[in-house]
């Protein structure tokens, strides 16, 4: 689903991802951690376009992000290119951005009415069951502001979910919790993992990387410093890096 080598990208002549080697294969869940600035979010927004690729190859869903000019640099593609491309690929931000004046089961189906152009009714169905799915149907008619930080985060997961995604990328989604709302969030995630949807997930939750990852990813100065099973890479870290960033959040 996801083959990166190599992967540089910055912003300004500034380089930020210095050459991230990392793939995911269907149906697994990739942990990403790492210190702060160290270009984990950046690296999302490369996978899904938002961000050009400067260097390396990237492939993502079958499709190459960007492509190689004549001078070997990289090129975005066209705007139209990545929208039909993105809309297979869901997104979960630390905040929300639900539309406030909207209710939740609005805010779900509003992609599908907008982007895929679904009935309005057949879209409200369909939310109403991506709502059951994160075990919110009960609350669908309310706005954000009637709903828990939690809350709102699992309406963001069936909002993403409603577009049936085949690769769902998920950025720090609970560090904006209070900490007792961050459970009910990775009860959801932990769900899809099971469901055996495709993720890449970053995350300071070391324990739910541990727990749900199929691999973990150790970034550092906009590399992969290390990569392996997460059991293994968390009991025993082979890089002074990784073990001195393993100690700091433990
Ligand atoms: P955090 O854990 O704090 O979210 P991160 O690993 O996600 O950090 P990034 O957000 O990818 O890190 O940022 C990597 C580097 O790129 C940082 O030095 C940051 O200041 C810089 N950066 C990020 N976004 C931009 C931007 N839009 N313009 C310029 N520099 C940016
Ligand atoms: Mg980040």
């Amino acid at each position: 689903v996801v083959l990166a080598r190599d992967v540089r990208m910055g912003y300004g002549g500034v380089q930020v991802l210095n050459g991230v080697d990392f793939t995911v294969a269907p149906g697994e869940v990739s942990c990403v951690i790492g210190p702060s600035g160290s270009g984990k979010s950046t690296f999302l927004r490369c996978l899904n376009g938002l961000e050009p690729v400067l260097g390396g190859s990237l492939r993502v869903l079958g499709e190459e992000v960007g492509h190689t000019l004549r001078d070997g640099r990289y090129h975005p593609w066209t705007p139209k290119h990545f929208a039909a491309f993105r809309r297979n690929i869901g997104m979960v931000f630390q905040r929300f951005n639900l539309f406030a004046h909207q209710s939740a089961l609005d805010n779900v189906a509003c992609g599908p009415v907008h982007v895929l152009g679904l009935a309005p009714a057949k879209a409200r169905e369909q939310a109403m069951e991506q709502l059951e799915r994160v075990g919110l149907a009960a609350h669908a008619h309310k706005r954000p502001h009637q709903l828990s930080g939690g809350q709102q985060q699992r309406v963001a997961i069936a909002r993403a979910l409603a577009m049936n995604p085949a690769l769902m990328l998920f950025d720090e989604p609970t560090s904006a919790l209070d900490p007792e709302l961050v459970d009910e969030v990775l009860e959801v995630m932990r769900g899809l993992a099971a469901d055996g949807m495709t993720m890449v997930v970053v995350t300071h939750e070391i324990g739910f990387a541990g727990e749900v990852g199929d691999w973990l990813a150790f970034f550092a100065d906009g590399v992969v410093v290390e990569h392996g099973r997460p059991a293994e890479l968390l009991a025993d870290p082979r890089h002074e890096r990784t073990r001195a960033f393993l100690s700091s959040v433990r």
